[in-house]
């Protein structure tokens, strides 16, 4: 079981947020593409791919801090910006999250 380094809890996600961070940053280069250096600069300053951990499916790094972590600074940002857009993005990638978790339950 990993446990995310930022939250504490569970990382049930089988893939990294540098994985998930190529997924915004294409919804962004459409929406507001002069965000996209501001999440890059978060994935760097969030991410340890040295630490041990289980790999990602798809770039098979290290993962070390969970999904909902990383997008929920995201959405923070984004918030600052332009309302509207954060909402987007919210239901676009945080309400997939729980989601999720609700059909795990
Ligand atoms: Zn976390
Ligand atoms: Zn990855």
């Amino acid at each position: 079981m990993k446990i995310c380094e930022n939250c504490g809890n569970v990382i049930n996600k089988p893939f990294c947020i540098g994985c998930l961070e190529r997924e915004i940053e294409f919804w962004l280069s459409k929406e507001r593409p002069e965000v996209i250096s501001e999440i890059r600069r978060l994935l760097i300053s969030m991410v340890d791919f040295n630490r041990k951990g289980s790999k990602c499916i798809v770039c098979n790094k290290r993962i070390n801090v969970c999904n909902n972590c990383y997008l929920e600074k995201i959405y923070e940002i984004l918030k600052e910006k332009d309302v509207d857009l954060a909402d987007e993005f919210k239901f676009l990638f945080l309400d997939l999250e729980s989601k999720d978790v609700i059909q795990k339950i």
